[in-house]
């Protein structure tokens, strides 16, 4: 059987690190099976749920490589959810309900105080055809609630979480449909779950408790429950939820921060797993290394500091290929002597064009002591400059000036960087050439 897995967002906001996080896992789960990837748009509130969000985690996904193979909106199948919940109310399995949001609230409190579980208590099943007919008399409209089977334990072995049980008289018969008519998740997830042959269900540990009650559903629309996964949800490096912080751990702003998408994944991949977290350049790589069976029960602590050092340590290694396009688009040119010389010194791509503008654009170098760096300008050597340049002539300086180590490099750095430390003077120096060396040790703007 071909595995199936989705990713289903809500289209109501921007995707952020954790969301990415299901996403990758199941993506990676997928891979290593030769399985199909679902994107699944959950749009059934079409109040809150936005076009412009649907091309926003459409865009995060692209760029962090995790395409899909189909996608699928819910808003499309409303006719498929009504067939369901058809065939669950000729059954006695969906029932309405006229309580209101105060008189269930109320319901809940009396039983809390009497130290008993919080569980709906199914009065509306006692109610008799005339009751009904009067509520609604009364103007109540119905929301309508699955009748689970009480009578049963509900288990189910989680892929991360290992054996679950649930008896279903601990669960409240959860509601399906609003009074106003439009569905809750519940419904069209098991619909769709189960009419796209979805093979094994991924997502966070808040939705454990919606497992009881969706297997139950499955059994009761005549199709096989799927597989399940629940991973625990990340927290910040402070162990608090990531949700305050949410917008700035968007992938939008991680993006627009110029962060590496690998490095995004590299670190989401590794997290609440066994695997040791490493910088790792394409998603296939990851995916050779990638087991469901690795990620346990532990809370994955997301630290941004964590992520930005994995992005300093890609880009080291990274060779040109993989950065030209976008090197270009930064308006630098993709040379590879400049990439090599440079790549080591990057937290981010973006830090390049400093660089490139200290070889490539006119700059007022910092002198420290004139007469050195005009003895240090007469001693440069005749192009062509290679990487051996750099000693050759500092070698030469050291023998004219007789400094050595800080005080006969450093000034000839600020000369002709303008910075305190960089990328190997000896990388840097041909890329910066004679002509403007020449005058950056004579103090000139060059
Ligand atoms: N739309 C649901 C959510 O974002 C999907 C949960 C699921 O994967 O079943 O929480």
């Amino acid at each position: 059987m071909t595995t199936v897995v989705r990713f289903a967002p809500s289209p109501t906001g921007r995707l952020h690190v954790g969301n990415a996080r299901v996403a990758l896992i199941n993506w990676l789960f997928a891979k290593t099976q030769g399985g199909k990837f679902i994107l699944r748009i959950d749009d059934t509130d079409l109040e809150r749920s936005k076009k412009e969000h649907e091309a926003a985690i459409e865009v995060d996904l692209r760029w962090l490589g995790l395409v899909w193979d189909a996608k699928a909106n819910q808003s499309d199948r409303f006719a498929a959810y009504d067939a369901a919940a058809d065939k669950l109310k000729a059954e006695g399995r969906l029932y309405p309900c006229y309580e209101t949001a105060e008189e269930l609230d109320y319901k809940r409190k009396r039983q809390m105080a009497r130290g008993q579980p919080p569980v709906y208590d199914r009065a509306a099943l006692k109610l008799t055809l005339s009751d009904k007919a009067k509520l609604e008399e009364e103007g109540r409209k119905p929301h309508w609630r699955f009748k689970l089977d009480e009578t049963a334990e509900v288990t189910w072995h989680d892929l991360v979480r290992g054996p679950c049980h649930y008896h279903a008289s601990h669960l409240s018969d959860p509601v399906l449909i609003r009074e106003d008519g439009t569905h809750l998740y519940t419904l069209p997830s098991v619909v769709d779950d189960a009419e796209m042959a979805v093979t094994h269900v991924i997502r966070g540990e808040d939705h454990v408790t919606n497992t009881a009650a969706q297997i139950q559903l499955f059994q009761a629309l005549g199709a096989q429950p799927p597989n399940f996964a629940h991973l625990p949800l990340l927290t910040g490096a402070d162990g608090q939820g990531l949700s305050k912080r949410l917008g700035s751990l968007s992938l939008g702003d991680l993006r627009a921060q110029g962060l590496e998408p690998m490095a995004l994944n590299s670190l989401l991949a590794g997290l609440g797993s066994s695997n040791a977290i490493a910088a790792i350049d394409s998603l296939d790589e990851l995916a050779r290394t990638f087991d469901m069976g690795r990620f346990g029960r532990s809370t994955p602590k997301f630290d941004p500091e964590e992520l930005f050092r994995l992005n300093a340590r890609l880009l080291h290694d990274l060779p040109l290929a993989a950065v030209a396009d976008r090197l270009r688009g930064l308006g630098m040119d993709a040379d590879e002597p400049f990439w090599l010389a440079v790549r080591g010194n990057l937290e981010l791509l973006s830090d390049a064009e400093a660089w490139w503008k200290i070889c490539r654009q006119p700059l007022t170098p910092s002198i420290e002591d004139a007469a050195f760096a005009a003895q240090a300008a007469e001693l440069l050597p005749a192009e062509p400059w290679t990487v051996e340049t750099w000693k050759d002539w500092t070698q030469t300086v050291q023998g004219a000036s007789g400094r050595k180590g800080k005080p006969l490099f450093h000034p000839l750095r600020l000369a002709l960087t303008g910075r305190e430390d960089g990328p190997e003077l000896k990388t840097l120096l041909p890329l910066i050439g004679r002509e403007r060396a020449l005058a950056r040790l004579q103090g000139q703007t060059a």
